[in-house]
């Protein structure tokens, strides 16, 4: 079998973990596959990096961010090649452009636009293990550029699909997709597999196992992805095409804490007003998640609520201060005291029901709901921070997930 399989920085944070890593890689290579790897930084590299450009720089060029955190995952790569070689295991560490990973020239958040996977083919003819750098590729002027946050898992999976590998594997410190993080609910379960779709909206809903990107890619390209512990030799969880993952119509809750709702009261219920807020926004390159507007009838005026990124919230009051002002509204509410509880499940759009439960299970925990959307395969409330834990806790159990398997 020809085999593709990442490791996570934290797979990779000591040097007796690279040396682990090393020998499940040899294992693979001894029991007749031929095995490509591709890592990520060791540990905590890209944030030190990150933290060591801002010591320095307040706005530092996209091009030379990417420059410097591209050399986390090449220290790895190298480090691994001559870890597993040191074993006898003949290894070979590529760059992203070394393996053929092309680009387009968005720094910071490159997409991969073509992937030559002849060097790799040629070292694997060769009996050679390629270590490939996660993360990163080349950009059509020839710099280097990098792929996101978690990007490793998208250098994998293109990868797979440009060799038609027979399975990628992804292995963090985590035994796959959990029915709701473990952390938080101590009775979830790993799946044995899910849809894309399905991983898709958990991934958005910050359930950090794959990386969103690289989720996408797999989908479109119809690679399997299998999420797997470093540390034990459990299944772990598959992700891929028309999986019927569970009997009930949710497959898993998900928990965001990191998010802030902001509030425009007041401002006038015309067309525009709606397009004007995101706009602004969205010019600025932030995320709007939900949008809700409440309309009051009366004075023709109208609240809109809209949640985002924590980290984009001081960019975000100071757009929407200015929106308030151009819109001759009341006043902005900024609350960051809130998180998102969502319920995904491929059979939530055949299951009515499934919004009801999910509402009475909060409302026995007198949690009040201040904000709903909803998808084909999603709900999604908004409630206090404070009371998230519990009431991800309470609907894991109301869609009876901690008896399945
Ligand atoms: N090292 C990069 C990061 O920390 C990429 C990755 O680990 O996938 O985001
Ligand atoms: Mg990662």
């Amino acid at each position: 079998m020809l085999v593709v399989q990442k490791y996570g920085g934290s797979s990779l944070a000591t040097t007796e973990l690279v040396k682990h890593v090393a020998t499940k890689i040899t294992q693979t290579v001894q029991q007749g596959n031929q095995v490509v790897v591709v890592v990520s930084a060791m540990g905590d590299t890209t944030d030190d990096l990150i933290a060591r450009s801002e010591d320095l720089v307040t706005n530092p060029v996209a091009r030379e961010m990417d420059a410097l955190l591209a050399t986390g995952e090449m220290q790895s790569a190298a480090l691994m090649a001559m870890t597993l070689s040191a074993q006898g295991t003949p290894a070979r560490s590529f760059s992203g452009w070394q393996a053929g990973i092309r680009t387009d020239g968005e720094h910071g958040k490159a997409r991969i636009q073509a992937v030559n996977p002849e060097a790799l083919q040629a070292a694997l003819a060769e009996g050679i293990v390629p270590v490939v750098t996660g993360f990163q590729g080349i950009g059509p002027d020839g710099a280097v550029t990098t792929l996101g946050r978690g990007g490793s898992d998208l250098t994998a999976i293109a990868i797979a699909a440009a060799l038609d590998a027979d399975r990628c594997e992804i292995y963090s410190d985590v035994a796959g997709v959990f029915t709701a993080d473990p952390r938080v609910v101590p009775l979830a379960h790993p799946l044995a597999a899910l849809s894309y779709d399905e991983m898709l909206e958990l991934a958005s809903q910050g359930a950090q196992v794959l990386q969103t990107q690289a989720v996408l890619y797999a989908r479109g390209a119809g690679v399997a992805v299998h999420a797997r512990s470093t540390f034990d030799d459990e299944p772990g969880t598959v992700v891929r095409d028309d999986v019927r993952s569970s009997d009930g119509p949710v497959t898993a809750v998900a928990l965001d804490s990191h998010i802030t709702k902001m509030a425009l009261l007041g401002v006038p219920d015309t067309p525009g007003v709606a397009a004007y807020v995101c706009e602004q926004l969205a010019s600025s390159g932030i995320n709007i998640d939900l949008v809700f507007q409440a309309v009051s009838h009366e004075d023709e005026r109208a609240d809109i609520a809209l949640t985002i990124a924590d980290s984009d919230r001081d960019k975000a009051r100071g757009i929407l201060t200015q929106v308030l002002k151009d819109l001759g509204g009341r006043q902005l509410l900024v609350d960051s005291e809130v998180a998102k509880v969502s319920a995904v499940g491929a059979g939530v759009r055949n299951h009515p029901g499934v919004a009801a439960t999910m509402f009475r299970a909060l409302a026995d925990a007198e949690i009040n709901i201040q904000m709903i959307s909803t998808s084909e395969i999603k709900i999604a409330c908004i409630i206090h921070r404070h009371e998230a834990q519990q009431a991800l806790n309470r609907i894991h159990a109301a869609f009876n997930l901690e008896d399945r398997d």
